[in-house]
């Protein structure tokens, strides 16, 4: 058997990046940043105002209450045609430019009309209510370093820098297919007695979206070795990986595995895992395939672990993996000490202990045992040549979602 980390390091150095491209700053999401971005402009563009109020000369407000006279009125997206003096204030709006002169702003709750005058009833300082020019990202600074993911906040920062098509590497595009002469549709209509749902492909492509991946859907095939190659084949040649399901254990109707020696140089590992221990990876005709066990949990594992961090990779994204945090593991669970042991568990930080996390396993621990994996939210990680951990000892909780428990309820207890 291979540890886990070996067959990882040897998957992730196998995957070259993709291409550099430019793209649609509305098609960016979820892509990595191919080069540094640096400001090539001021933002704020121009000094501005925070506040509806008045523009006036901060040394004028020292004496306040004070009277000063009002020049003319400065709006968003306009400039004002004079400057502001001594004794003089010029009415301005939210974003508009700061005039020449003034050095800041009183809000308009602090003044009161007065004529031609306004009445200025709070003393100042310099710079109140002023946002000044770069002041939150100046011209020439680097923003973003490369491989950083684009998230929405990062699409609004490029727009806010004129970024309009940002420079990043190709999307993956990743073509799924699922294998067994026993696999149906799930649109398939009702199963014949020995006939089983294809859950792995509905997974496999959900996982894919979620990391920013375009899916190619090769169906499923049935044990039957002329189409299983031409599919394998058609997978490798249009899309930049192949990511298989089933048929890659020791089973005498292992026909991937036949396939995938015939046509590629795809290595088949036992790894150190648990679940998912089989597990092929190699190259058919320069593409690389993942060839991952049949087991729905084995394939949610075997992918997280393999497909998704080398695909991330690829994509030039510096952060490949799910975040951990370390809980106490409630009810303890026991491993295997010669794999690295993936328990399915739900992770909820207790209020009470100062958000402290802990651990529960859920639902059956096999490996077809799907619905664990929907209801839980983390897999607790216990490391080859570790043993059980006991109830309330400490482990590794990888995060492959974030508890979702913020009810509508719960935000009310937020204050
Ligand atoms: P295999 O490695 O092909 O022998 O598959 C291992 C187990 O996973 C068998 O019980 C299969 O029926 C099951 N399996 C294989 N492919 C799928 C699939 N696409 N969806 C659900 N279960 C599957
Ligand atoms: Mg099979």
């Amino acid at each position: 058997m291979r540890p886990l980390e070996d067959a990882r390091r040897d998957v992730l150095s196998a995957v070259e990046l993709l291409p550099i491209v430019d793209v649609d700053l509305d098609d960016s999401r979820r892509l990595a940043l191919a080069t540094a971005v640096v400001a090539k402009e001021n933002v704020p563009p121009f000094t501005n105002s925070a506040m509806d109020g008045f523009a006036v000369q901060a040394a004028d407000t020292a004496t306040s209450p004070v009277e000063l006279r009002v020049l003319e009125d400065v709006a968003a997206g306009h400039v004002a045609g004079g400057s502001v003096r001594p004794g003089t204030a010029i009415k301005i709006m939210t974003g508009a430019p700061l005039p020449e002169g003034a050095d800041a702003v009183v809000r308009v709750e602090d003044t009161e009309p007065a004529g031609e005058m306004v009445s200025i009833k709070v003393a100042v300082g310099v710079g109140t209510a002023v946002r000044h020019a770069g002041g939150d990202v100046r011209s020439g600074t680097q923003v973003f370093p490369p491989g950083e993911t684009i998230t929405p906040a990062h699409m609004a920062v490029l727009a806010s820098l004129g970024v309009a098509r940002p420079v990043v590497h190709r999307r993956v595009v990743v073509a799924v297919l699922s294998t067994g002469d026993e696999v149906v549709a799930v649109d398939g209509g009702a199963l014949q007695p020995s006939q089983i749902r294809d859950t792995n492909r509905p997974l496999l492509k959900a996982l894919l979206a979620e990391l920013g991946a375009e899916v190619i859907d090769l169906g499923i095939v049935g044990d039957d070795a002329a189409e299983m190659r031409r599919r394998i084949e058609r997978g490798a040649a249009d899309a930049d990986a192949v990511i298989t399901s089933g048929g890659v254990s020791m089973g005498e109707y292992d026909l991937v595995k036949q396939i995938l020696t015939e046509i590629g140089s795809v290595e088949f590992w036992k790894v150190a895992m648990q679940p998912a221990k089989p597990f092929a990876f190699g190259f058919v005709s320069g593409t690389p395939l993942f060839g991952l066990p049949g087991n729905p949990v084995s394939v949610m594992v075997a992918f997280e672990q393999f497909a998704r961090p080398a695909l991330l990779k690829m994509m030039g994204h510096r952060a490949l993996f799910r975040p951990r945090v370390s809980g106490t593991l409630i009810g303890g669970v026991s491993t295997d000490p010669e794999k690295t042991v993936f328990s399915r568990v739900v992770a909820t930080q207790v209020p009470t202990n100062r958000g402290a996390w802990e651990a529960r396993l859920v639902g059956e621990q096999s490996s077809n045992v799907l619905s664990a994996l929907a209801l839980g939210n983390a897999f607790a990680v216990v490391p080859r040549g570790q043993a059980d951990v006991a109830d309330g000892g400490l482990t590794s909780l990888e995060m492959f979602r974030w508890p979702s428990t913020r009810t509508y309820e719960e935000a009310q207890d937020d204050r």
